[in-house]
């Protein structure tokens, strides 16, 4: 017979899908209860990423007080620090890593249970699904799928101390702006071999059409693809911006990486279903302009907190949860679309014209400038 819970009274057992910034985050604001966390990553993620642009240090601080230190000053936040700052906010043995979960067993019932790597887990009272944009757990609540935007985002990540940068340009063809841009980010010395411990994390904006991108369904190969860098890549650069810009870019590609980022967009409106529920960007995602991915997704793991201090049943707690998000994912979905009108004007489904289409375009014009 399932337990009587009341939200205010500690110890639900919560299971948490998925151990990046939105996962680590709500296992520490939910610290007075029994939580659980399975992450895919067969290691910890302190050598994960690039940067995110914009954190807001006191959410942050206000998610994991403990361990506060100046970890993640600088000029970008890098991804691996913020990670370890949440990581070292848990206790021993909270994550487990290399856990492929692969759905939920007895998901209408009030003790699910995760199944991972062929097992299936002993009954949770919660399910969180914090897995990001291709989130498997998303389908226990809602039919909604993410959309694309229209654009890609083009991450260029390299050492600072061997190419000249960071890059930059604007350039409106055919009322579609593409823009290039990249700031330093300190790291770990000796990460991507630099001896400074400073990278160029940078990027491009530049629309596409959706047949050219991968859609944001989890399958066997996540992760594990290299992407090698287009040809066309490069002349799209060398026709739309300057001969500096053009170099950086190949040079970032042959000694960094640079990887595509479909721009997908979300918010779903229903995160709550059951004993299962969603936040970050399982909830919602947004485009990089917005810079509030992980700020919406650990204000979700505050939220969730304080809607389960709330004093009510933890039926009440959840729908007071559903609600805060559910709002707060509209309001960056609006301003994700903010963004999509200089990257990708019109509705999302139009028909764009390939980046290959783009350098033709500018070749039979003579390279003029629209701007
Ligand atoms: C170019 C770029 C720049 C950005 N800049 C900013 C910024 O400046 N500020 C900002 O606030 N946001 C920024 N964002 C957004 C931010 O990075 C994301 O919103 C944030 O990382 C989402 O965190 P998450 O934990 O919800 O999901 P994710 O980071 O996607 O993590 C999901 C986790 O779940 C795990 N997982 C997935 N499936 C499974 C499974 N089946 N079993 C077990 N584990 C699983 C994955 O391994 C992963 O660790 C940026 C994003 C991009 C692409």
């Amino acid at each position: 017979m399932a337990a009587q819970f009341h939200a205010g009274a500690p110890n639900l057992s919560i299971a948490i899908i998925g151990g990046s910034l939105t996962g680590l985050s709500l296992a520490n604001t939910l610290s007075a209860h029994t939580v659980h966390v399975y992450e895919h990553s067969s290691t910890p993620l302190t050598l994960r990423g690039g940067a995110l642009g914009a954190v807001d240090v006191d959410l942050l601080h206000q998610i994991c007080p403990k361990t506060y230190k100046h970890q993640v000053a600088g000029h970008g936040h890098f991804y691996g620090d913020l990670w370890g700052y949440l990581y070292a906010g848990l206790k021993p043995g909270q994550v487990t890593f290399g856990a492929n979960v692969t759905g939920i067993e007895d998901a209408g019932t009030e003790r699910p249970r995760v199944a991972f790597n062929g097992g299936v887990s002993e009954p949770y009272d919660l399910i969180v699904g914090c897995d990001g944009g291709k989130s498997i757990v998303r389908q226990y609540v809602t039919d909604q799928m993410p959309t694309y935007s229209g654009y890609t985002v083009w991450r260029g990540l390299c050492r600072a101390d061997d190419i000249e940068g960071p890059p930059s340009g604007r350039r409106q063809v055919r009322g579609v702006i593409y823009e290039t841009l990249g700031f330093p980010v300190s790291v770990p010395r000796g990460y991507m071999g630099t001896e400074e411990g400073v990278l160029w994390n940078c990027g491009i904006y530049m629309a596409m059409p959706e047949s050219m991108v991968e859609r944001p369904v989890r399958n066997r190969q996540v992760g594990a693809a290299t992407i090698e860098v287009p040809e066309w890549f490069h002349e799209m650069i060398s026709a739309l911006f300057d001969r500096r810009t053009a170099s950086f870019w190949r040079n970032c590609a042959a000694k960094g990486k640079v990887t595509p980022h479909a721009v997908w967009e979300l918010a779903c409106k229903r995160v709550v279903k059951g004993r299962i529920a969603l936040a970050g960007d399982a909830a919602h995602m947004a485009s990089p302009r917005t810079g509030a991915g992980a700020y919406t997704g650990m204000r979700d793991a505050v939220a969730f907190k304080l809607a389960l201090e709330g004093g009510g049943g933890l039926e009440s707690a959840l729908e007071m949860y559903n609600t805060d998000v559910v709002e707060r994912g509209e309001a960056l979905f609006q301003r994700s679309r903010a963004a999509a009108s200089s990257f990708a004007p019109g509705e999302p489904g139009d028909v764009r014209m390939k980046p290959q289409e783009v350098v033709a375009y500018l070749k039979a014009k003579g390279g003029g400038r629209e701007l």
